[in-house]
Protein backbone atom coordinates (compact mmCIF):
# COMPACT_ATOMS: atom_id res chain seq x y z
CA UNK A 1 0.00 0.00 0.00
CA UNK A 2 1.45 3.24 -1.06
CA UNK A 3 2.41 5.45 1.87
CA UNK A 4 2.18 9.25 1.86
CA UNK A 5 3.45 11.90 4.07
CA UNK A 6 1.86 15.18 5.28
CA UNK A 7 3.74 18.67 5.24
CA UNK A 8 2.17 21.68 6.16
CA UNK A 9 2.37 25.28 5.08
CA UNK A 10 3.94 27.24 7.82
CA UNK A 11 1.85 30.83 8.34
CA UNK A 12 4.81 31.79 9.72
CA UNK A 13 7.59 31.81 6.66
CA UNK A 14 5.16 30.32 3.92
CA UNK A 15 7.74 27.08 3.50
CA UNK A 16 6.65 23.79 3.56
CA UNK A 17 7.12 22.15 6.73
CA UNK A 18 6.90 17.90 6.67
CA UNK A 19 4.94 17.30 10.05
CA UNK A 20 6.39 13.35 10.53
CA UNK A 21 3.08 12.15 9.91
CA UNK A 22 2.90 9.06 7.44
CA UNK A 23 -0.53 7.81 6.48
CA UNK A 24 -1.01 4.81 4.57
CA UNK A 25 -3.68 5.59 1.60
CA UNK A 26 -5.67 3.20 -0.70
CA UNK A 27 -6.13 6.18 -3.14
CA UNK A 28 -4.01 8.68 -2.70
CA UNK A 29 -3.24 11.62 -5.23
CA UNK A 30 -0.30 10.80 -7.58
CA UNK A 31 1.23 14.07 -7.23
CA UNK A 32 1.07 16.43 -4.45
CA UNK A 33 -2.34 17.57 -3.47
CA UNK A 34 -3.92 20.08 -1.08
CA UNK A 35 -6.29 17.82 2.08
CA UNK A 36 -8.80 20.07 0.63
CA UNK A 37 -8.74 19.04 -3.12
CA UNK A 38 -7.94 15.50 -2.41
CA UNK A 39 -11.44 15.43 -0.25
CA UNK A 40 -13.38 17.49 -2.59
CA UNK A 41 -16.92 17.67 -2.24
CA UNK A 42 -16.81 14.45 -0.01
CA UNK A 43 -15.74 14.21 4.03
CA UNK A 44 -11.87 14.78 4.62
CA UNK A 45 -10.85 11.16 5.84
CA UNK A 46 -10.45 11.31 9.87
CA UNK A 47 -6.24 11.25 9.51
CA UNK A 48 -6.14 13.50 7.42
CA UNK A 49 -7.84 16.29 9.87
CA UNK A 50 -5.43 17.95 11.42
CA UNK A 51 -6.19 21.43 11.68
CA UNK A 52 -6.30 21.48 15.65
CA UNK A 53 -2.54 20.04 15.78
CA UNK A 54 0.05 22.58 16.27
CA UNK A 55 3.56 22.13 14.20
CA UNK A 56 6.88 24.52 14.93
CA UNK A 57 8.23 26.39 12.56
CA UNK A 58 12.19 25.05 12.16
CA UNK A 59 13.21 28.09 10.55
CA UNK A 60 11.29 30.57 13.48
CA UNK A 61 10.72 28.08 16.29
CA UNK A 62 7.38 29.54 16.69
CA UNK A 63 4.09 27.27 17.05
CA UNK A 64 1.32 27.16 14.05
CA UNK A 65 -1.85 25.74 12.98
CA UNK A 66 -2.36 24.68 9.35
CA UNK A 67 -4.88 27.98 8.32
CA UNK A 68 -7.36 25.71 6.24
CA UNK A 69 -7.16 22.25 4.78
CA UNK A 70 -5.67 23.98 1.17
CA UNK A 71 -2.35 24.22 3.79
CA UNK A 72 -2.04 20.47 4.29
CA UNK A 73 -0.84 18.95 1.86
CA UNK A 74 -0.64 15.24 0.65
CA UNK A 75 2.51 14.27 -0.57
CA UNK A 76 3.33 10.65 -2.56
CA UNK A 77 6.34 8.84 -0.80
CA UNK A 78 8.43 6.81 -3.11
CA UNK A 79 7.85 3.83 -0.21
CA UNK A 80 5.13 1.06 0.54
CA UNK A 81 3.57 -0.90 2.92
ZN1 LIG B 1 7.96 27.89 8.91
Amino acid sequence: MPLFVIQVRCSHCSEEHPTGMVLKLDDGPLAKESVATFAGDGPIPPDLRILNSVFVCPLTGQSYRPESNDHVLVVPSPYRL
